[in-house]
């Protein structure tokens, strides 16, 4: 069973042990489609390869009516509608086949970016601080959409075509039964070719889909960081970053592009058409076959052209959407450190929080945090404090369990974090980080982000009780306001109230919040001052913060530095016990008032 930390409800269960089975196990769920592309395929390429025989006894019967010209008229005009009549039933099957393939490779798609996506909000944290968005972006967009054109044009066109292989395999025999020697030949040759297509194929289709992700993972980057680019002057040098990696973008296209021009089968099927010509004609010679027989039978050599010309485009098509597969099942195979642990613990929280012995370390890093222990009682008011990069924002994550410890353990309610249902000691706990993140939504939506059930009454109380209601209604739409994309339209200050008001709705027993925002005036940062009292009021809270005033607010207060608790305690005792405390606070003070 894959670990996530959200599992959506899933309809059905696919194998994602390699790109084919899974790819087939999607392919699977729509079998009826299948079945009439295969049908479709099939009948279009038996009926095509009966039109030259058809063609080929109006010929003879047209030689041996020659004298007779009313007799002649009638027997073409036979075979034409016959000619007519299946062309007809082609039509009806090819559109079977179009029509069948169509619909599976939207289902498909439909299905698997379903997957994708719901795979992206079960991973952890840890995961996505590794993964550039960008690069997300170009799998669960293009790569998603390679997969549909692998089925159509793709996938179809492979059956197509390989029915129209087949076809000459039924129908030569009927001519004469030595006639099977050159269909076989070119089935043969053209397996080899394909084969050896694939094989050079693959490898460079995938490195086209890496680069694509690369350059995609740039350019998100650096729209993301324009301000930063343009700041620090970097255009330039960015712009040539980027034409670096599209170069290389398209060297490999171009690598592509040459191995499928080297692909032969064209000048296969001429060796084919002529030596097949040429067997046909000894026999006649020989008096096995009719003239009708061979003129039929270099008819039916013809539908190799079919497969002659699309094969390469169709397995490209193929090959591109399976190295799309395979990029796609390496995020969803990523093993996610932490599960949802359904039929965890799961009760109303209190509020205890309890730090044993914790070690942490992100991926990769050295530890971040060593050997923290401490315990709040429900309730408790905690101020964070310590230098920048001391390991604040790491320790306040730990307990909405957003990673797991290395060592030690984190208590919630005396119960270990990793024991909890994880959306359960989610659900209690608000964070509200520094960089508060709003979607381009209304402000009311915003707002009932974690509780979209809430009455707009609730919104509006949970809104003044965060100090944001005024701020509102000067709104043009008030509460119907859409917020430009990342909240750019409002403020710092403004956004971290809005998190303010989200936080109250969730109604959460433990929260957390980032506040070390410095650069805000006195005005606003009195007005969060009190919405953050009146919000945290009845909760654990947890606060990161500079401000005198919050850190005198707290009942109690952990001072960090280098990942280490150097002490706790309430503010008077640590002014007078604590080096690191009084230099965080007493020098910053003496430095503005100029002593
Ligand atoms: P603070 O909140 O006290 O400024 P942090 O908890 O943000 O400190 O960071 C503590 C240390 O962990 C820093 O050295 C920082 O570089 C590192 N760190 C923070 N987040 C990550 C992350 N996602 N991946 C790797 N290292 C990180």
């Amino acid at each position: 069973m894959q670990r996530t930390e959200f599992s959506p409800p899933h309809e059905y269960r696919t194998d994602r042990r390699s790109p084919v089975r899974w790819i087939a196990s999607h392919a699977r769920r729509h079998w009826p489609l299948i079945g009439l592309m295969l049908l479709g395929a099939l009948g279009n390429a038996l009926s095509m390869g009966y039109v030259p025989r058809l063609i080929g006894r109006a010929f003879d019967a047209l030689l041996a009516s020659l004298h007779d010209p009313a007799t002649a008229l009638r027997t073409l005009l036979t075979y034409a509608l016959a000619v007519a009549g299946v062309y007809l039933v082609r039509g009806v099957l090819m559109s079977t086949r179009n029509l069948s393939a169509e619909t599976l490779a939207q289902r498909v798609e439909r299905d698997v970016r379903d997957e994708f996506y719901a795979a992206l909000l079960g991973k952890s944290m840890a995961f996505h601080d590794q993964i550039a968005v960008g690069e997300l972006m170009a799998r669960a967009t293009t790569d998603v959409r390679e997969i549909n054109l692998m089925f159509s044009p793709g996938l179809s066109l492979v059956v197509g075509s390989g029915a129209f292989l087949f076809a000459p395999l039924i129908y030569a025999p009927r001519y004469h039964p030595a006639l099977l020697l050159t269909p076989v030949l070119f089935v043969l040759g053209y397996f080899v070719l394909l084969a050896q297509l694939l094989h050079e194929l693959l490898p460079v289709s995938l490195q086209v889909r890496r680069l694509f992700g690369l350059l995609s993972a740039r350019l998100n980057e650096v729209l993301d960081g324009m301000e930063t680019v343009k700041v620090l002057a970097q255009e330039a040098r960015e712009a040539t970053r980027l034409v670096a990696l599209a170069r290389r973008y398209r060297d490999q296209m171009i690598r592509q592009i040459h191995i499928e021009a080297r692909f032969l089968p064209l000048m296969w099927l001429g060796l084919a058409t002529g030596g097949g010509t040429l067997h046909a004609l000894a026999l006649f010679m020989r008096g096995d076959l009719t003239l009708g027989d061979v003129v039929g039978y270099v008819g039916l050599l013809q539908l190799f052209r079919f497969p002659a010309f699309v094969s390469q485009f169709a397995y490209s098509q193929v090959a591109l959407g399976l190295a799309s597969a395979s990029r796609l099942l390496q995020y969803l195979n990523r093993e996610n450190p932490l599960d949802q642990n359904l039929g965890g613990y799961a009760a109303p929280m209190r509020g205890d929080v309890e730090f044993e012995h914790v070690f942490f370390a992100y991926e990769g890093t050295e530890d971040v945090l060593h050997d923290i222990s401490f315990r709040v009682r429900a309730g408790t008011r905690v101020a964070v404090v310590g230098p920048t990069g001391a390991g604040k924002s790491t320790l306040v994550k730990l307990i909405a369990r957003i990673y797991d410890v290395r060592l030690g353990a984190v208590l919630v309610d005396d119960v270990d974090v990793r024991d909890w249902d994880l959306g359960a000691l989610r659900s209690q706990i608000a964070m509200i980080e520094q960089d508060v993140f709003l979607f381009s939504k209304s402000l009311a939506e915003n707002i009932a982000f974690g509780r979209p059930d809430a009455s707009r009454e609730e919104i509006i109380r949970a809104a003044k009780l965060a100090q944001i209601h005024d701020t509102i209604m000067q709104f043009p739409q008030g509460y119907d306001t859409v917020v430009g994309e990342r909240g750019l339209t409002l403020s710092g200050g403004q956004r971290q109230r809005i998190a303010l008001a989200r936080a109250f709705l969730a109604d959460p027993r433990i929260l957390i919040l980032d506040d070390a925002t410095s650069a805000i005036d006195s005005e606003t940062e009195d007005r969060i001052q009190r919405a953050i009292f009146s919000v945290a009021r009845g909760r654990t809270t947890f606060i990161i913060t500079h401000r005198l005033s919050q850190i005198r607010w707290a009942d109690w207060i952990l001072v960090l530095d280098r990942g280490r608790l150097v002490a706790q305690g309430k503010h008077e005792d640590l002014l007078a016990s604590c080096e690191v405390y009084r230099r965080l606070f007493v020098e910053p003070a003496r430095a503005r008032s100029g002593e």
